[in-house]
């Protein structure tokens, strides 16, 4: 028999370049910026977490300069380039895919990103606070993370702001009578989202309020003391590493949910730059 895989690759990849359309602050902690351009006409919009690689300039640089492999070694060429010269890459999720016609800035395909600001500014969420009509933008398509099991009769959802973009895509695709619980984690009470559920769906906002708590502690908690549904389930976690693998090893140690039954994914670690 096939073994199911453990993510859901999309079928055409290559490097794609954009423009950005827009940018705007949307609440306390998030800014959307909009891109958009012919070469994103390559991405077939899968729904759910679809996350991508994007590449930006290191502030003060000109021109984007990019690998020109969409296979595994795009990565290799990346760190053969100068330090100096090399482009940031980090990876976001597609908030929102609006195909080439159906636009609200032009006639080319556009792809909204919702970047948490956070803190120590990394160099992406600064580019994002600043990020202007007509600045350059490269993504790499990666697919989806979320895959959940067969025979799954509810679905547990946790992460901090970092996963916003990820949990309101996997509710917004899910099936509408697929019942689910959704602890999303926010710094801010206006930082939650109108997010488009079905009737078996329960999302509980957390709010962080402390500036100096780390982030996914609060979900972390709330999930071990809540009273979750029985039956097979699929977990999809994502957001601080510690969040992720703590939610795991609960799951797995205390209530005896199978390992292949969990997707947890540290989107960023406390503390540590990515690449
Ligand atoms: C599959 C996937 C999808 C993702 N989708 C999104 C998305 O749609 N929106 C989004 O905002 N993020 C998303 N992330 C997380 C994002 O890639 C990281 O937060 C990334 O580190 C931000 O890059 P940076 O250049 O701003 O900061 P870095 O240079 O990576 O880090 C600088 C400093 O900031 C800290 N830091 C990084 N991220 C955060 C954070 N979120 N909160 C608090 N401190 C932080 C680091 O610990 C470090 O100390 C996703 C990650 C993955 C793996």
């Amino acid at each position: 028999m096939a073994q199911r895989g453990k993510f859901v690759k999309p079928q055409n990849r290559q490097i794609s370049s954009a423009r950005v359309v827009a940018g705007k602050k949307i609440s306390p902690n998030f800014v959307r910026v909009t891109i958009a351009g012919d070469e994103l006409s390559s991405v077939s919009p899968m729904g759910f977490d679809q996350w991508f690689r994007m590449f930006v300039p290191q502030q003060g640089q000109r021109t984007l300069r990019l690998p020109t492999s969409a296979s595994g070694f795009w990565y290799a060429q990346y760190k053969l380039m100068a330090k100096d010269l090399r482009p940031v890459v980090r990876n976001y999720t597609i908030r929102d895919f609006r195909a080439a016609g159906a636009g609200m800035f032009g006639d080319t395909t556009e792809i909204d990103i919702d970047f948490a600001s956070h803190g120590d500014l990394g160099p992406a969420s600064a580019w994002a606070r600043t990020a202007t009509a007509g600045d350059e933008v490269a993504i790499l398509d990666e697919g989806l993370i979320y895959n959940p099991t067969p025979g799954a009769e509810w679905q547990l959802l946790v992460g901090d702001e970092s996963a916003l973009p990820a949990m309101a895509g996997i509710m917004n695709s899910a099936r509408r009578d697929l019942r689910a619980e959704v602890f999303i984690e926010i710094p801010d009470a206006d930082d939650a989202q109108d997010v488009r559920v079905g009737d078996g769906v329960n999302v509980h906002w957390l709010i962080r309020g402390d500036a100096t708590a780390r982030p996914g502690a609060l979900a972390l908690h709330t999930v071990m003391e809540a009273e979750l549904p029985a039956g097979p389930s699929y977990t999809f976690v994502a957001g601080e590493s510690g969040l992720a693998t703590a939610l795991r090893r609960h799951l797995v140690s205390d209530r005896g949910v199978p390992k292949s039954d969990i997707a947890f994914t540290g989107y960023w670690r406390h503390g540590h730059a990515s690449y």
